[in-house]
C-alpha cells in the first residue's frame, strides 16, 4: 500500500509542495521543486532542444539516413517483446515494472521513482519512491492523468539515494534530462513509456461513464494497436470496442488538454529504453536507445521473449483523413462523423487493411506531429518557432504542411514599420530564468498602426456577424438552418474573442458593441423578411456575406507590420471562413440538384 507518512516503507509517497501556475504545463513536478524557475530550462513546452539532448543522452542525435529515427528518435534496436509469464495487473505483460524490480533486486539502484494508484481512486496516479522489489507490483497498470513525478527528486536526494531509476512519460523525461547534470545523482536509469492523448483523471472518469453504466466496475482500459479499446471488469468480463464506435463526439471539446495536443514527443526519445505497444502488433514494443538501455534489457534475461517487429499496410490514407479532421476541429468546427451503417464495416476492415506494426507506429507519430502544428498555429502561433523541432516539420511535410513566415527560429519574421524600415527588436523575457521566451507584449507592441486598424475592423465584423446569426437563430425557431446558424455563432464568437485578445495585447481596448448592422446582419434580416422564414434560401446571402468577410482578411494579410503571431491568427480565421463558404456552397448545389 502507498504510505504517505513513512519514508522507509516500500512505497513512499512524500508530501509534495504546491505547483506554480504555468500555461501549457503537465505538472511534471519541476514547478513544485525548491527552484521552480528551472521550468524555463526544463520544459518541453517552452524551448526544447531535442538534438542537443539526444546527443548528450545517446551520444548522437537522430540520424535522418535511418528513416525510422525521424519517427521514433535514436535507437540501437527495436524489438517485439513479451514477458513470460505476463504479470498480473500489468498494462501489457509488465516489462516496465519488471525492469524496476530487477534494478532493485540486483542492487543497481536505491529507489525507483514511478506512479502508484491513489488509494482513493485507482485511476489517479500518485508519484511514489519504491525501495524494494515487492513494491513494484503495486505500481503495475496504467492510470490516466498527470502527477508530479519529478517532485520526488528532492526527497530522493534528501534520503541519500545515489542511484535511482525513473519510469516516466515523455514530458517528464524531457524535463529530467534537461536538468540531469545538476541533480547530483551518481546514476539515473530512465525507462520511458510512449504517451499520447493523456487527460485529467476527472475527464477520464467522464469517458468511463460513457462506456459503461457501471463505470466503477472497469478495472482496465487500453487503446490497442488493432483499433479496439479493451475494457476489463472486476467480475472478469472483457469487452472490445472498435475505435469507430467510441463515443468521442460526446466528449467535451477540451477533453484532451492543449498540452497533449501539442506534445512533440510520442515515443519518449530521451529514455534509455522505451517500453510501449504501438509497433508490437499485439505484443510490447521496445526501443533500446543506448548502452544503458541494453543493460536494462539484459536484466530481464530469458524472462523476455523477443522477435523482429513487423510492418504492413499503408499509413498515408489514414493520416490524411486524420489531418482533415484536425483541421476542422482546430478551426472550432464540429467534425462530421461517419454514418452509423458504415462504422461496423470500417471497424472490421481497419485491423485487416489499415497500417499495422511499425507502419501503425509511424502513422500515429505523423498524426501527432500534424496535430501539434495545427493546434499550435491556431492557439499559440507565437510558440511554433520555439516549440516545434525540425524533425516534426519533416514529418508533416509529405501532407502539405510547411512552416510559414516566422514559424521556425531561422525564419523569424522581421517586423516592418509602415515605411518598410526595420523596427528595432525589443527583448522580452518571462519569469523563467533559464530560457529567454519572447513575451506576447513585446511582440504585439511591434504591430503597425495599419494592422491595428485591420484588427479593429475585423473584430467589429466578427461581432456584427455574431449578432446577425444570433438574430437568425432566434428567427429559425429550431427549424431550417438552425444547425448552421449555431456553428456560425460559435465560429464568429471565437474569432471575435481572439481578435479582442490581439487588440488588448497591442494596448487597445476592443469595442464589443460592433457596428450598427453589418452586411451579413442586413442580409439575414432582408432575406428573412422576403421569404418569411430562415430555410436554405438564405444560403446565397450568407455565402456573399462571408465572402466579403474573407476579403477583409485578404486585405489585412497584405498589410505591413504584423507579427508572426498575428499573421498566424488571421490566416487561421480566414481559412475557417473559406471552409464554411465551401460547405455552404456544397449544400447550396445539393439543394439545387434536388430541386
Ligand atoms: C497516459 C498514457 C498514455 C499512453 N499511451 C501510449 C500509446 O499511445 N502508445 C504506446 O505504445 N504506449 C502508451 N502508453 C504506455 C502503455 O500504456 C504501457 O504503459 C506500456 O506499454 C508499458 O506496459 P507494461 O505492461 O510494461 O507496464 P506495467 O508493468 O504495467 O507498468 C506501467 C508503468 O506505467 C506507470 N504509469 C501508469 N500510469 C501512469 C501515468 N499516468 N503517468 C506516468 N506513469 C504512469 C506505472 O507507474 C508503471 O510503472 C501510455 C501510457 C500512459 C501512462
Ligand atoms: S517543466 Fe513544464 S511541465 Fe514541468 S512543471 Fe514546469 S512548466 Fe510544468
Ligand atoms: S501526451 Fe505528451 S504532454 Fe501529454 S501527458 Fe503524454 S507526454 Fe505529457
Amino acid at each position: 500500500m502507498v504510505d504517505r507518512g513513512d519514508p522507509v516503507s516500500a512505497i513512499w509517497a512524500p508530501a509534495i509542495g504546491a505547483a506554480a501556475p504555468r500555461d501549457l504545463c503537465t505538472d511534471c513536478g519541476i514547478s513544485r521543486s525548491s527552484d521552480p524557475k528551472q521550468c524555463g530550462q526544463a520544459c518541453q513546452f517552452i524551448k526544447p532542444d531535442y538534438p542537443a539532448l539526444e546527443a548528450r543522452v545517446h551520444g548522437r542525435s537522430r540520424d535522418p539516413q535511418r528513416t525510422d529515427e525521424i519517427f521514433f528518435g535514436p535507437f540501437r534496436r527495436m524489438v517485439r517483446a513479451s514477458l513470460a509469464p505476463p504479470r498480473k495487473g500489468a498494462q501489457w505483460t509488465g516489462i516496465t515494472t519488471r525492469l524496476g524490480e530487477r534494478l532493485l533486486e540486483s542492487g543497481a539502484v536505491d529507489a525507483v521513482l514511478t506512479m502508484a494508484p491513489d488509494p482513493d481512486d485507482k485511476w489517479k496516479p500518485v508519484p511514489v519512491l519504491v525501495t524494494s522489489a515487492e513494491g513494484m507490483a503495486k505500481c503495475r497498470g496504467m492510470r490516466m492523468g498527470y502527477a508530479p513525478l519529478l517532485a520526488l527528486l528532492e526527497p530522493a536526494r534528501a534520503r541519500g539515494f545515489k542511484r535511482i531509476a525513473i519510469i516516466g512519460i515523455p514530458c517528464q523525461v524531457y524535463a529530467l534530462r534537461s536538468l540531469e547534470a545538476r541533480l547530483g545523482f551518481e546514476r539515473i536509469y530512465v525507462v520511458g513509456t510512449p504517451c499520447s492523448d493523456n487527460t485529467t483523471t476527472a475527464n477520464f472518469h467522464t469517458f468511463l461513464e460513457l462506456l459503461s453504466d457501471q463505470p466503477d466496475t472497469i478495472t482496465y482500459l487500453e487503446f490497442r494497436a488493432d483499433y479496439h479499446v479493451e475494457l476489463r471488469f472486476n467480475d472478469g468480463r472483457m469487452k472490445e470496442i472498435p475505435f469507430l464506435k467510441l463515443p468521442i463526439s460526446k466528449l467535451p471539446p477540451d477533453f484532451f488538454p492543449m498540452t497533449c495536443r501539442t506534445c512533440v514527443d510520442y515515443t519518449n526519445v530521451l529514455a534509455d529504453i522505451t517500453v510501449g505497444y504501438m509497433g508490437g502488433q499485439g505484443e510490447q514494443w521496445l526501443l533500446v536507445r543506448n548502452p544503458r538501455g541494453e543493460e536494462l534489457l539484459d536484466l530481464l534475461g530469458s524472462e523476455v521473449q523477443i522477435s523482429e517487429p513487423g510492418s504492413a499496410g499503408r499509413r498515408a490514407g489514414p493520416v490524411k483523413g486524420f489531418l482533415k479532421n484536425v483541421e476542422l476541429a482546430a478551426g472550432g468546427l464540429p467534425v462530421r462523423s461517419m454514418p452509423n451503417w458504415l462504422r461496423p464495416i470500417m471497424g472490421w476492415l481497419m485491423p485487416r487493411v489499415g497500417p499495422r506494426g511499425l507502419e501503425f507506429a509511424r502513422a500515429r507519430v505523423e498524426m501527432k506531429a500534424v496535430e501539434t502544428v495545427l493546434h499550435l498555429r491556431r492557439q499559440y502561433p507565437q510558440r511554433l518557432k520555439n516549440m516545434v523541432p525540425a524533425h516534426v516539420w519533416a514529418l508533416v511535410e509529405p501532407y502539405g504542411i510547411r512552416s510559414g513566415r516566422g514559424e521556425r527560429p531561422e525564419q523569424r519574421a522581421e517586423p516592418r514599420a509602415r515605411n518598410n524600415t526595420r523596427v528595432p527588436q525589443l527583448k522580452g523575457t518571462r519569469a523563467f530564468d533559464g530560457a529567454c521566451v519572447e513575451t506576447q507584449t513585446s511582440q504585439e507592441a511591434l504591430l503597425s498602426k495599419e494592422i491595428v486598424e485591420h484588427l479593429k475592423s475585423l473584430h467589429t465584423s466578427a461581432i456584427d456577424a455574431l449578432n446577425g446569426y444570433e438574430e437568425a437563430l432566434k428567427g429559425a425557431d429550431g427549424q431550417g438552418m438552425t444547425p448552421l446558424f449555431g456553428e456560425m455563432i460559435v465560429l464568429h464568437r471565437r474569432h471575435a474573442d481572439e481578435l479582442a485578445s490581439e487588440l488588448r495585447n497591442a494596448g487597445e481596448i476592443p469595442d464589443e458593441k460592433g457596428s450598427f448592422m453589418t452586411v451579413i446582419h442586413e442580409t439575414i434580416m432582408d432575406v428573412r423578411s422576403m421569404f418569411n422564414g430562415l430555410d436554405e434560401s438564405v444560403l446565397p446571402g450568407l455565402i456573399d456575406g462571408e465572402k466579403r468577410n474573407a476579403a477583409k482578411y485578404d486585405d489585412a494579410l497584405k498589410a505591413d507590420g504584423a507579427t508572426a503571431s498575428v499573421l498566424g491568427r488571421l490566416s487561421g480565421q480566414r481559412e475557417d471562413i473559406l471552409q464554411k463558404i465551401a460547405s455552404m456552397e456544397a449544400q447550396k448545389s445539393a439543394n439545387e440538384r434536388a430541386a
